[in-house]
């Protein structure tokens, strides 16, 4: 392949910026990434307490990760993955109790012995019997439950989970959304879970350095303003001043993008209006441990949060200084009233919520609480959505996508992402070659 000498430019320094500006090296291009934050990481950043590094939303890998996993060998992290067998529990009414095998489904009180029978079948079928499941992408997933495991399961189970997720727009999700999650979570009949010792953060520097080893550029606190066409190429604004590359990658959320496209851009880029959901969590380290499942779903009126997820019971403490880190959350859009509950409001509840989940748990084993929140995790699928998704590339434009936007159906996890920039910086470095050497953008580069 012929050297490319034009510039790509990357917003945005979680996963998939990363990925792209490392692949585009690869490929010979020159890059600049731009963080708008102080860090690294994105969604996947991390806090430090007490000299040690810890992420601020929960954050595991599986065992079928393979691009992630894929980019870890390349960076020599592959052999670092600790692997753990999980287990999920179930808080229901005042009740935590495991929810993982048959046996645990007949005996969850929470649903009458035909539910349980109902909510087995329902699973068997959903996991192996749904052929043409792209179908269920114009099927809202509430009418979809209700059908399979009926109005009992779906209203003590199902609703709740779902308001949890997307709350009040649940209802119009597509089926197929979450066919796809449940076939990727429960293909096997144990649930492992793995962590690189050394931490997300270690994946992060590791990116760095091989970014910057080969000539490649990043900035943090550099918020890209505006992006926008020029005769000759694409052009990004950063601290007040204009900067002219040959193509560049948006990895930030599509209402961001929307608020810095300009011209045609703004006219071609495509969904925009997409809602989406963030998150608030309250990191609880503690000298004791709460519970002994990965994650617990949470269906109690007063429980404050959605779930709970202890990751040392993945993570080894050696990362934590010996502390248990128990995670607990509520997805909501940003403008809800949920989302900017004051921090020390979010911490009383986390204190009670521990008491739901472990009675009688001692006050003093808290060590401490942080609290995080994040506007932009995922959007709100609307229904029909495969048929929506964004295109790698803005139309004919220079502008091209590797965001969550574009991860449907596929749970939104650092595994898709790093596929999906693998795939759109081929693409770039592909088409910038066929550029240099005068195939495509021939009407722009004359005007
Ligand atoms: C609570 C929670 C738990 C999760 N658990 C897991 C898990 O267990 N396993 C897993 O694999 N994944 C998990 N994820 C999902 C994972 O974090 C995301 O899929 C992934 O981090 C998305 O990466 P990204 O680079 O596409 O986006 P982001 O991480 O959102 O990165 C986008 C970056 O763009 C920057 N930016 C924004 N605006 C601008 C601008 N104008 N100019 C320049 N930069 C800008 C942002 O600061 C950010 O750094 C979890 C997410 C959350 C919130």
């Amino acid at each position: 392949m012929q050297p490319v000498s034009t510039q790509v430019v990357v917003l945005g320094g979680g996963i998939s910026g990363l990925t792209a500006a490392y692949r585009l090296l690869q490929q010979g291009c020159r890059v600049r990434l731009l963080e708008a934050s102080g860090d690294l990481g994105g969604l996947g950043g991390t806090f430090e307490h007490d000299g040690r590094v810890m992420e601020r939303f929960y954050h595991v890998m599986l065992d079928s990760d393979e691009h992630l996993l894929g980019l870890l060998r390349e960076l020599d992290l592959e052999e670092r993955v600790g692997w753990r067998e999980t287990r999920m529990g179930f808080l229901y009414g005042r009740e935590l109790s495991p929810f993982n095998t048959p046996v645990d489904l007949l005996r969850f009180g929470a649903l009458s012995v035909a539910g349980r029978l109902r909510t087995a079948l329902g699973a068997a079928y959903t996991a192996k019997l749904v052929r043409n499941a792209e179908k269920l992408d114009d099927r809202p997933v509430s009418e979809w439950l209700r059908g399979i495991y009926g109005p009992e399961v779906y209203a003590r189970l199902w609703l709740p989970l779902l308001r949890a997720k997307f709350g009040d727009l649940h209802e119009t999700v597509p089926a197929y959304w979450f066919w796809a999650r449940l076939k990727r979570e429960k293909s096997k009949t144990k649930e492992v879970k793995g962590y690189v010792e050394g931490g997300y953060r270690l994946i992060t520097d590791r990116l760095r350095a091989a970014i910057e080893r080969m000539g490649g550029e990043i900035r943090t606190r550099a918020a890209a303003e505006a992006v926008q066409e020029t005769p000759l190429g694409i052009r990004v604004k950063v601290a007040g001043q204009w900067e002219s590359c040959g193509a560049v990658i948006s990895t930030v959320a599509m209402p961001i993008l929307k608020k810095i496209a300009r011209g045609r851009l703004a006219d071609l880029t495509p969904r925009t209006d997409l809602v989406y959901q963030g998150v608030v969590n309250v990191v609880a380290l503690c000298r004791q441990s709460v519970m002994p499942y990965y994650w617990a779903a949470a269906v109690k009126e007063d429980f404050g949060f959605q779930g709970a997820v202890e990751t040392t019971n993945v993570v080894p403490m050696v990362q934590t200084g010996d502390r248990r880190l128990l995670y607990l959350l509520n997805y909501c859009q940003q403008d809800s009233a949920l989302y900017s509950l004051d921090d020390a409001e979010l911490k009383r509840r986390a204190h009670r919520a521990i008491q739901d989940l472990h009675p009688g748990y001692p006050s003093n084993a808290v060590e401490t609480m942080k609290v995080f929140r994040a506007p932009y995790v995922e959007p709100v699928w609307p229904l029909g959505y495969l048929k929506q998704r964004p295109e790698s590339r803005v139309g004919d434009s220079r502008l091209y996508l590797s965001t969550t936007a574009q991860s449907y159906p596929r749970v939104n996890s650092w595994n898709t992402m790093v596929g999906i920039a693998n795939e759109v910086a081929a693409r770039v470095a592909g088409e910038l070659t066929e550029n240099t050497s005068g195939g495509i953008w021939p009407e722009r580069q004359s005007a």
